[in-house]
């Protein structure tokens, strides 16, 4: 194993495993810290939820993850959080990168959430999202993790203990010479944590080649394409152009929906056009009437057939309306309830390759399926890969939440897998 990431929530934990296997690392996602060691993989991404929990609470699990995945042989450990540096005044990236350094006793670690694909570039210091500066984005107004200031430094000063500096765009454009020797003045100088520009993935990889020493990265998931291709380059992934294969899956296929994002509501339109679909309804789910049974019933005459969809999908006016009647929560544990028992009923029919769309919906299913790690395979679409999960039996899933994803996905994914 050549990395041991820790990622503070699981969609952020999949984006960094689905980035190392376009890097060409053969990754493992775990669903915290798994029970049996890990093999054949060039990396493993421990998926926690420690984003906006206590500090106290999100340091004692970043701990414990740091100790499983050294023990697992880990030489470089990452700690991934938010492209847009999600944080309170509190933590937790500050806390936690803390804990990480004293638990690995190094004087120094970056931090750059920069993920310029999707439009997070830092200079000077200062993150953009786009065209406009991270506290003129939509974060600002943010209902857990509001970020009123773009100013990196500051932002991660008020959080840490230690001494927060900055590798400023002029050393990095020099490439990764001119970072190590950055990074050896800023040591000299007493500073801990360098907060790095980087505006294009020329200065991922130059970033990436210049932090392979370093015992702590912490980053957004851009620095990990950095670091896999530089792994790449020098010849330590001997598996890169196999890195996304999985094994053959046999089995039936369906759809699970219940995300109610615009992406989504436009693929189960498109799904509609031409296929069978089954629609969840949250009124007769509230009534105590048997939704479950006659989703399964009407799944059972079907799917030899091929691949269906059941959905709770729908447009935000109605969602509005069953949330008066039902409650936000309630509507929404309710609905992730019913697709949790679906989902197992699903695998007893004999689907074997399963489509989930919401990032709330797929943890519903996740947990259900009794999943406990995810070998990552190939990209669907941006951000959204197919993976194998390692439940009984074992079964390929596809998690895509809210706006990810073509029109077209649900149909493309399953032609993907086969
Ligand atoms: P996304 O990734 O798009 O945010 P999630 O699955 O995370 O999707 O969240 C969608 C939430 O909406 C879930 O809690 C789901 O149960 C709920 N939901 C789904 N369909 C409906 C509906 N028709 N009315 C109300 N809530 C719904």
């Amino acid at each position: 194993m050549l990395i041991g990431c820790i990622a503070d929530d699981f969609t952020g934990a999949t984006d960094l495993a689905n980035m190392l296997v376009q890097g060409g690392m053969r990754t493992l996602q775990t669903i915290g810290v798994a029970e049996a060691a890990p093999r054949d993989v060039d990396a493993i991404v421990v998926a926690l939820k420690t984003r906006t929990i206590e500090p106290a609470e999100a340091v004692a699990q970043s701990r414990a993850a740091l100790s499983w995945l050294r023990t697992n042989g880990a030489p470089q450990i990452y700690l991934k959080y938010s492209s847009t540096f999600d944080s309170t005044p509190r933590g937790n990236i500050g806390p936690v990168i803390d804990a990480l350094m004293d638990g690995l006793q190094t004087d120094f670690t970056i931090a750059c959430s920069a993920y310029p694909e999707n439009g997070r570039t830092i200079y000077r210091g200062y993150l953009f999202v786009g065209d406009v500066l991270l506290s003129e984005s939509g974060m600002k107004d943010h209902p857990l993790t509001p970020m009123t200031d773009a100013n990196l430094v500051r932002v991660l000063q008020a959080q840490s203990s230690r001494k927060v500096g900055q590798v400023k765009f002029d050393v990095v454009a020099r490439g990764a010479e001119a970072i190590r020797a950055r990074i050896a003045e800023l040591k000299r100088e007493g500073i801990a944590i360098a907060i790095v520009d980087a505006v294009s993935d020329a200065d991922l990889a130059a970033i990436g080649e210049a932090c392979e020493d370093l015992p702590l990265v912490t980053a957004g998931s851009g620095v990990g394409l950095g670091l896999a291709l530089n792994a790449r380059a020098k010849g330590r992934l001997s598996h890169a152009a196999s890195a996304s294969a999985l094994p053959p899956i046999e089995g039936r296929a369906a759809v699970l929906s219940g995300s109610c994002s615009v992406a989504t509501n436009a693929q189960v339109a498109e799904w509609l056009r031409s296929r069978p679909a089954y629609q969840i309804d949250p009124l007769s789910l509230a009534a105590g009437r048997p939704v479950v049974a006659d989703a399964l019933a009407w799944t059972a005459e079907r799917i030899s057939a091929g691949a269906v969809l059941v959905y709770a999908t729908s447009p935000p006016e109605e969602v509005k309306a069953i949330q008066v009647k039902l409650g936000s929560e309630a509507a929404g544990n309710l609905i992730e309830g019913a697709f949790a028992q679906i989902a197992r009923g699903l695998v007893d029919l004999g689907v074997r390759k399963l489509v989930v769309a919401g990032g709330e919906t797929s943890g519903a299913v996740v947990q259900a399926l009794g999943v406990r790690a995810l070998r990552i395979g190939p990209q669907i679409d941006p951000g959204v890969p197919w993976t194998l999960a390692d439940g009984k039996p074992p079964i390929a899933l596809a998690l895509k939440s809210g706006n990810f994803g073509a029109t077209n996905f649900f149909a493309k994914a399953l032609e993907q897998i086969g």
